[in-house]
């Protein structure tokens, strides 16, 4: 299996998982930027747990749409570590590299709806908008885009089109709520928090945004479970599904492995590829940070044990197992 192999794969999954739609699906989808280092290990582990409580099935996608950013071979040392974690997906994994038709596609609808425009603007255009406009970058947050191109403001005016951006619903109600099943009710007023963003970059590179949707919507994702850092991305995700007729999954996010330093883990501070040398451990180590305190002496009997402490979980949260 390589990055290039396989694409076949993509089409097929959605129509081999005929049988369970309308039964739990879920998925683990790391970026192949490097090997999973705690905090990842903590969504994988969640994901699958809810799967297997769910009595449903447990796909991985690999999220290499950025392809700058992924790290040749990082796929298969992602898989062998879910492997000795004894994390074993019902499919062969898909590749997102691989889907740009379904994407293209996907654009194509919400061009033809309306929902989608061209934008000319480089970042230095945008932070001059936002400066005109007396705003100025959030700290550690993106611009957000003053709706310079939309349609209504007169487009590209000549610019050549870079990125193509979606036409967030801006009136003072609209707002997405969703729920999450360990925050609770959510709620964000897209335009405000980000602003019309991009669907398609102007490297012609595909945006995260729309390819999760895509495929989630592709592979009859029922639940996702992921960490909380993706959870500000959760109702532009929704106003997506939204626009494009898709059904929104339930949602759970997990809490994050912290470095010493109080920030995300991440390869950038330091965050260690997990050792392969003690799966074991490592499982004890994402199970904690789950609330499931589970010692035993395999990772087959781990696992068995995570799964019933989970149930018991998920059943609190739910009231019931659906
Ligand atoms: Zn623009």
């Amino acid at each position: 299996m390589s990055l290039t192999a396989g694409d076949d794969i993509g089409r097929d999954v959605g129509r081999d998982l005929g049988p369970y739609i309308g039964r739990y699906i879920g998925r683990f989808a790391p970026s192949p930027t490097g090997p999973l280092h705690a905090g990842s290990l903590v969504a994988a582990l969640a994901s699958w747990l809810d799967a297997r409580a769910h009595q449903g099935r447990w796909l991985v996608r690999i999220e290499d749409v950025d392809l700058p950013r992924c790290v040749p071979g990082a796929d298969h040392i992602i898989l062998a570590q879910l492997a000795a974690c004894g994390l074993h997906p019902d499919a062969p994994p898909v590749y997102q590299s691989q889907r740009g038709a379904l994407y293209q596609r996907a654009l194509d609808q919400l061009i033809a709806a309306g929902h989608a425009y061209p934008c000319g603007c480089t970042r230095a255009d945008i932070a001059q908008a936002n400066a005109a406009l007396g705003l100025s970058k959030p700290r550690h947050g993106e611009l957000v885009y003053p709706g310079t191109c939309r349609p209504a403001n007169g487009g590209l005016r000549g610019k050549p089109a870079r990125a193509w951006r979606l036409q967030v619903p801006d009136a003072p109600a609209d707002h997405i709520n969703w729920h999450d099943q360990r925050l609770g009710p959510q709620s964000q007023h897209v335009a405000q928090a980000v602003g019309d963003f991009v669907v398609k970059r102007a490297d012609g590179l595909w945006a995260y945004q729309l390819a999760v949707v895509v495929d989630d919507a592709a592979q009859s994702i029922t639940d996702i479970v992921r960490g909380e850092d993706l959870c500000d991305n959760t109702p532009r995700q929704i106003l997506l599904q939204r626009w494009l007729r898709l059904p929104t999954p339930r949602y759970l996010h997990t809490p994050l492995v912290l470095a010493e330093d109080g920030q995300k883990l991440s390869k950038q501070n330091g965050a260690e590829a997990l050792d392969l040398s003690d799966p074991l451990r490592a499982l004890e180590a994402a199970g904690a940070a789950l609330g499931l305190h589970v010692i035993a002496p395999t990772v087959g009997a781990w696992l068995t044990q995570a799964m019933a402490r989970w149930t018991l979980l998920a059943k609190d949260r739910t009231g019931n197992l659906a």
